[in-house]
């Protein structure tokens, strides 16, 4: 029986493009005791695969968190198999806003300790005395409020290109650095502010928002379901739109636009811009903006070493790589000093 992804992600492209169907992407994630992750793992490979389910899951003792892809017409399927299990029956799915029907070619099903790498010792807080989840309308009523503090849990990768009006956005690399910051920036006003915070699906706040009640914040709101439930509540019930710019996604889309605003700069060369890209020399693959202008000046490179390597045959370049590992992690998320306007 197979139970591991045998196809390259460009047969996978290839059989994509032939089948000629419409995929949907989506996301969702669950908290829940899980005995034997392992067995979980292979009996979700087993029945996705069969259903054409591309995509990036992880599997622990304490839980499940999802990207994936699957073709329109198998949904009814896919929901009828999640209602099996009963952790999953009747879970919010977040559907994406842009679909792409190559934004996942690869179907992986990772056993990992956590199913969110937050760097959190979970027996040291009450991982479920959460904060008050809010739908949309009650988060843009509540981010109006004076005595609200409207921060964002993401990286500042993912907050650079899009964010919440008037949110703080810690310039991190990483979840838990964001918590120190946090707490750290508001430690007066852990009685009299509202504590308000969002992620990109909800997954992270989850954790976060018992992470600072067990800190001594009294009140302590999560936005449900993240920037993308949030997205789609605002469409469906006629809401102001309070999110500015685009929402980042760990898939090869890499962000939906939910506002035209355009927040960031090109890292080059300072002028207004908002799509990532990965530096070209695959020794760097670093994640930053680059216009299209500095695109084609740089040929897709974050710095001049960069472009000479890229420059080198492949051969050379390979034996330049020699010992430093293989970077195909497109989400890479180093800060270059080459950069002028990072
Ligand atoms: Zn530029
Ligand atoms: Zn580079």
């Amino acid at each position: 029986m197979q139970l591991y992804n045998k196809l390259s992600a460009k047969e996978r492209a290839e059989l994509i493009d032939k089948a000629g169907k419409n995929r949907l992407t989506l996301s969702f994630y669950q908290y829940a005791k899980i005995g034997n992750p392992q067995v979980f793992r292979d009996h979700l490979f087993i029945t996705w695969n069969a259903l054409d389910v591309l995509g990036r899951i992880y599997v622990a003792h304490e839980g499940i968190n999802g990207q994936l892809s699957l073709p329109a017409d198998r949904f009814n399927e896919f929901k009828t198999h999640l209602d099996t299990i009963t952790f999953l029956k009747d879970i919010r799915l977040n559907i994406a806003v842009g679909q792409d029907n190559k934004s996942f070619l690869k179907l992986k099903v990772k056993v990992r300790n956590k199913i969110v790498a937050d760097g959190l010792n979970d027996d040291t807080f009450d991982v479920t005395n959460k904060g008050v989840h809010v739908g949309a309308e009650q988060f843009n009523n509540l981010i109006e409020d004076e005595k609200t503090v409207l921060v964002d849990m993401r990286n500042h990768y993912e907050s650079e290109i899009g964010h919440f009006k008037n949110a703080m956005t810690p310039d991190v690399d990483t979840f838990r650095e964001s918590l120190d910051i946090i707490e750290d920036d508001l430690k007066t006003h852990k009685e009299d502010k509202n504590l308000v915070m969002y992620c990109t699906g909800g997954i992270r706040c989850e954790k976060a928002s018992a992470y600072f009640k067990h800190k001594g914040f009294k009140n302590v709101y999560q936005l449900e379901g993240g920037i993308i439930e949030y997205t789609r509540q605002v469409k469906e019930d006629n809401l102001e739109n309070k999110f500015l710019g685009q929402n980042f996604v760990f898939d090869d889309r890499r962000a939906e636009r939910i506002s035209d605003d355009v927040i960031a700069n090109c890292h080059q060369c300072g002028n207004p811009f908002d799509v990532h890209t990965n530096c070209a020399n695959a020794a760097c693959h670093l994640l930053f903006i680059q216009c299209d202008t500095c695109k084609e000046a740089m040929e897709n490179c974050c710095s001049n070493e960069c472009m000479e390597i890229n420059r080198l045959p492949y051969e050379a370049q390979k034996e330049l790589r020699k010992g430093q590992g293989n970077s195909n992690d497109i989400f890479k998320k180093g800060r270059s000093k080459a950069l002028k306007f990072k």
